[in-house]
């Protein structure tokens, strides 16, 4: 039989899937509940990083959405955001628990007698060809090959070193775990906040020069209070945020600060945005963050790599266009209108930012979760941006205008 490169092989594996992220064992699960074969190479490890998704973007998932409880860490039922207003938004947003996710996208591809590759298998990226991959147990002769081997971690020359080039913003953050959220903090950081843009109280941190805001979620083990650059073009070390972290928590700050970093409950993040989409006709086929599916205006792929992973699986499973089905021409043209919108983000001040979101979220709840899917169509994200310029004021209009249209151009 023919495989996606066009070669004949006759393997006994309908997929190879690099990588055992959130997207690679989406598709690996999806893969499996139509019948294929699938082995997911990856190290086995622990996700590290704390998965905030939008619960609605997941509930239909016939995978998850069947046992939303059991992968969801903690819900908040509304969350706020503070720009120079208030706003809260009557939309769940949660947490996964990533070890039960894990359990729940892993065990659809042992019952379908999958051949889940546990800890320590790792592809060897130069000897990977389009149909064989070579790892550290072995080669393996596959129908299909999937990338969903995320955005940083392959060594230059191969795919994903491009994709990495052409990174175009940086999502950084800096938090820590509490027990409770401190009573004396200097803003009120007493519940699930989305994005809270008012400046701590003394400005402390400021130096930095760049826009940020406090990021406050239950994770099920305390709340993580996480003080976030949005985007900057080059990457900030996520430590020049302490001091603003610490400006954010109120007097007892500097202690709270101390004493989770003692206990090791820190989160460093630093998120690739943006990039390059993948190519059509790219092999091995790129998923997930490999394919360049991270918001680049959100960092968020989480939720946009599941609700992909079914229209990939289909196209892989019956022979269809699997680049099409991850990437079709609307959500390249989408792509484009979020990277305006990235680039628009990345040439505002505090101030701006602040007045944009509080315009972005004065809109119909449709319209900003449009907004901030990866899969919406170009309609609904341009009804969103119109709303925008409509609602904003002339100096918000005018940063809006100054974005590189050349941004619109496909990367
Ligand atoms: C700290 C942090 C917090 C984030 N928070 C959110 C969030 O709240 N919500 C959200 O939607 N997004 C978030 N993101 C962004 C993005 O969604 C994540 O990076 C997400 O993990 C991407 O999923 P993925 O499966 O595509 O790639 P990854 O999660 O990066 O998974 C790739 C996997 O491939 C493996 N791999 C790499 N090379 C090889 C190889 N050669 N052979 C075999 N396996 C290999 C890796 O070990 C890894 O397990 C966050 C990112 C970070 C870094």
């Amino acid at each position: 039989m023919p495989n996606n490169a066009g070669a004949e092989v006759s393997p006994e594996i309908d997929l190879v899937i690099i990588g055992d992220g959130p997207a690679g064992l989406a598709l690996g699960a999806h893969a499996s509940l139509l019948g294929m074969s699938v082995v997911v190479v990856g190290p086995g490890a622990p996700w590290a990083a704390t998965y905030g998704v939008w619960v609605d973007e997941i509930a239909n998932d016939p995978i998850i959405g069947v046992r939303l409880d059991h992968v969801l860490a903690s819900l908040s039922d509304r969350m706020l955001v503070w720009g120079h207003r208030r706003h809260e938004l009557g939309r769940r947003y949660a947490v996964l628990h990533n070890a039960h996710l894990r359990e729940v996208l892993t065990q659809p591809i042992i019952a379908a007698g999958g051949q889940h590759l546990k800890a320590g298998v790792t592809a060897v990226i130069p000897k990977l060809s389009h149909s064989v991959v070579s790892t550290t147990e072995g080669e393996m002769t596959a129908r299909s090959v999937c990338d969903a081997s995320g955005v940083q971690r392959w060594r230059p020359g191969a795919p994903a070193a491009r994709r990495l080039a052409s990174v175009t913003a940086w999502q950084t953050a800096y938090g820590v775990t509490v027990d409770a959220l401190p009573f004396d903090a200097a803003v009120s950081v007493d519940q699930a906040t989305l994005m809270d843009f008012r400046a701590p109280v003394g400005e402390a941190g400021s130096d930095l020069g760049l826009p940020t805001f406090c990021y406050v979620i239950p994770t099920g083990e305390g709340w993580l209070v996480e003080e976030t650059v949005l985007a900057s073009r080059v990457p900030v070390d996520p430590v020049a945020l302490r001091n603003r972290l610490i400006a954010r928590l109120g007097p007892s700050g500097a202690d709270i600060v101390r004493e989770a970093e003692q206990a090791g409950r820190t989160e460093k993040v630093r998120i690739a945005m943006g990039g390059s989409v993948m190519r059509h006709g790219e092999l091995p086929i790129p998923f997930g963050a490999a394919a360049g599916m991270i918001h680049p205006a959100t960092g968020y792929s989480v939720t946009g790599s599941i609700r992909a992973a079914p229209r990939l699986a289909r196209a892989l499973a019956t022979g269809r266009d699997p680049w099409d089905a991850v990437a079709p021409r609307s959500a390249r043209i989408t792509r484009r209108l979020h990277q305006y919108g990235a680039d628009v983000l990345l040439s505002m001040s505090q101030s701006q930012i602040a007045e944009f979101f509080d315009v972005f979220f004065d809109l119909p709840a449709a319209r900003w979760q449009a907004y901030l899917r990866t899969d919406s169509t170009p309609t609904e994200l341009m009804a969103a941006m119109a709303g925008v310029f409509k609602a904003a004021t002339p100096q918000t209009r005018r940063a809006l205008m100054t974005a590189d249209p050349r941004s619109l151009r496909l990367r």
